[in-house]
């Protein structure tokens, strides 16, 4: 963490100085009559957008929810080894790792296969939860809530200050035709919202803004605004789940387990933080096309009875019951996550987004809710940022809908497989060949899809915001489209051994990483060096075109370095001015922009990401960790094409 950059400041550096003049924010919680970016709900989506944007005081971003306040318990609760990495950029990992429980292996249980047994289940494989070397976070669980908190800590002690306006719920949305007004295509979406508080109950407030993102949730008045609709399965399948305190022999109690019965149905178990909590998904019926599982009045009594019976020889004594729902899901999905048709892309630009929740559900079993609706909006955030802060055209936005939309498809197809896996019959002994789920299939699908259910499958196709991988043999385990998969180094200036993610923090800049060559110092005559000196120095540099005059290049492309020599053999004084820039009101210099491979072969970048170790390369990385680009270190016109396709040059 750095700080003090301006002067020197008591207290803690966490609390940035809030953002002057502050914006024209109206007195007490009332809705300001405008703003660039309006967030509905505060759920996991809304929220990461909502800290994301937080990042740009200069952005007036309103965040509004219809509940009175913050979520306190429930929902969601599996925390993936990406969205832990996302979790590391915002700055609160950490405090997650603290409190979260932390999934190590997954268990599974079967029908005891002996004569007269099969009511009786018994352990059938463990598997280690998140295979070597996938991610240098871990998968956790911990309260949705909890996540919830996190994101509005950061908003709160951002420079803009940001709180939601709670107790609205919107009731209408229109959108202006473009260009029907000065006002109108500026903010040319209207939204109004009913207020439920207390002393204000169904009063209309009414704001206009730039750009409308509707979190909120599976039943989405945003999406419905939009004429859009979610398509799938027309059945929902339920659930009960419920968050317990028990005393039980069953011994995985502290393990995540899939349990299948022979009989009485699946239960998925999820240890909880804080030591003693567990979470208890027991599937319950599909229900008919329209039917809502509320009418079926299923009570806690009967969860937990029917839980009991998935157990069996175990005993399960439920102590207190600290949350329970019948959950009520099916796999769906929208065509599109914005307000433009396929036919309309070159004339009309988006204003309106959907994300999360609101534009694809699917079912629980593989944890993914929570994570996916965040993703979507890290996504989103950046981009809006850059179109916002005038960096890029908006046209750049029609990428969140084609990148997000196929990831959330091909989600909903791996959801869709593994959930039918673990509702399936089990095989029983004598079953004819072909049917019935054999309890070891289950757990080699499992193993197979780890990279989904953790969250770093995600790829990017080739496009605007992804090169081509005409160079992606320089660096073989940093592949395009995909997250940046950290590695540890140690930082020059003070030997620092840390990950390199750690230097990917949300605050939507781009990141040029150069990886020298052999023998590369970044002395002037080195690739490194050249790479370095023509991106700062030369009048056609690519970095420079979309810096506007009198702004600073490290506020837009962060440039680092990581080199193969240990530390002692490089000198931080040498290094050029982008990778030991003088910054800030004092012109002080940042010690922490280059960094060395650990010597240690099975720690080294190097070889842990394949990357050339004799010609060495150059990879560009999104604001939102994915890599857009790997290219050789002098491909310094080809770097100048890939973002001319989306920054605007000044
Ligand atoms: P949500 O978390 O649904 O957030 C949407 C927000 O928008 C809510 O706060 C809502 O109040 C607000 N909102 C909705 N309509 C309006 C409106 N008109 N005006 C203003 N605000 C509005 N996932 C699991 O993996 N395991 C679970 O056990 C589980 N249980 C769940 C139980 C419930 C009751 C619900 C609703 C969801 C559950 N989920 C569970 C799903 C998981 O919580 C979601 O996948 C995840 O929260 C998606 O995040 P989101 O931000 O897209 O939407």
């Amino acid at each position: 963490m750095q700080f003090h950059l301006n002067g020197f400041r008591t207290g803690d550096p966490g609390l940035l100085d809030a953002a002057i003049p502050p914006l024209d924010v109206p007195a007490g919680d009332a809705l300001p009559a405008a703003a660039d970016v309006l967030i509905v709900g505060c759920g996991p989506a809304g929220l990461t957008l909502a800290a994301q944007l937080a990042a740009f005081p200069d952005i007036r971003t309103v965040i509004v929810e219809q509940k009175p306040g913050p979520l306190q318990l429930g929902q969601a609760d599996g925390v993936a080894c990406r969205t832990m990495e996302m979790f590391e950029a915002f700055g609160f990992a950490e405090r997650v790792l603290k409190e979260a429980y932390w999934v190590n292996e997954t268990t599974f249980w079967k029908p005891d296969d002996g004569e007269g047994e099969r009511n009786r289940i018994v352990r059938s494989g463990r598997v280690q939860d998140v295979e070597d070397g996938l991610s240098h976070m871990p998968h956790v669980i911990l309260n949705q809530a909890r996540v919830h908190d996190f994101y509005l800590e950061i908003m709160t002690r951002s420079a803009s200050r940001m709180v939601p306006h709670y107790a609205r719920r919107l009731v209408g949305l229109e959108r202006a035709p473009e260009g029907t007004s000065d006002t109108a295509s500026d903010h040319p979406v209207t939204v109004r919202f009913e207020r439920q508080d207390n002393g204000h109950a169904g009063e209309v407030e009414s704001i206009r803004a730039r750009y409308v993102v509707g979190c909120d949730g599976a039943r989405s008045a945003v999406r419905q605004s939009m004429g859009r609709t979610l398509q799938g399965d027309s059945a929902n399948h339920a659930w009960g789940v419920m968050d317990v305190l028990v005393v039980t022999d069953f011994p995985d109690i502290r393990f995540k387990a899939l349990i299948q019965s022979a009989d009485e149905g699946s239960v998925v178990l999820i240890p909880r933080e804080g030591g003693y909590l567990v979470r208890i998904y027991v599937e319950l019926d599909k229900l008919a096309v329209n039917e809502r599982v509320a009418a079926r009045n299923i009570s806690i009594e009967q969860l937990i009875a029917a839980a009991q019976r998935i157990f069996h020889p175990y005993s399960l004594d439920v102590k207190e019951v600290a949350w329970w729902s019948v959950y009520e899901i099916g796999q769906r999905l929208c065509d599109r996550f914005d307000d433009v048709e396929p036919h309309e892309m070159e004339t009309r630009l988006p204003r309106v987004f959907i994300a999360g929740d609101a534009c694809h559900t699917h079912s629980p079993k593989a944890g993914q809710g929570m994570n996916v609706s965040m993703q979507d909006t890290f996504n989103l955030g950046w981009k809006l940022a850059a179109v916002l802060r005038g960096r890029c055209p908006p046209s750049l936005l029609h990428t969140y809908s084609a990148e997000r939309q196929t990831v959330a498809k091909e989600l909903i197809d791996f959801d869709r497989e593994w959930a039918a896996m673990l509702s399936a019959p089990l095989k029983k002994p004598g079953d004819p060949a072909g049917t019935g789920v054999e309890p070891a299939d289950v757990q080699r699908y499992f193993v197979q899809h780890g990279r989904y259910t953790a969250g770093t499958a995600t790829r990017y196709k080739p496009a605007l915001l992804t090169g081509p991988s005409t160079y992606q043999h320089l660096a073989g385990g940093l592949v395009i489209g995909t997250r940046f998969h950290s590695a540890p180094v140690v930082r020059v200036g003070d030997g620092k051994t840390m990950q390199l993610g750690e230097a990917l923090a949300a605050d939507g800049r781009w990141r040029l990483i150069a990886f020298g060559a052999r023998g590369d110092d970044a002395g002037s005559a080195s690739p490194v060096g050249r790479l370095c000196g023509h991106l700062l120095d030369s009048l056609q540099s690519p970095l420079k075109r979309y810096t506007p005059a009198g702004a600073d290049l490290d506020a837009i492309f962060d440039v680092r370095g990581v080199f193969q020599q240990t530390h002692h053999q490089l000198v931080i004084t040498a290094m050029p001015e982008l990778l030991f820039p003088h910054k800030g009101r004092y012109g002080l210099r940042d010690y922490e922009k280059a960094f060395c491979a650990l010597q240690d072969a099975s720690q080294n970048i190097y070889t842990l990401r394949h990357i050339d170790r004799e010609q060495g390369c150059l990879v560009v990385v999104r604001p939102d960790q994915y890599i857009a680009h790997v290219l050789p270190l002098d491909a310094v016109n080809a770097l100048g094409a890939f973002f001319d396709g989306f920054m605007l040059t000044v």
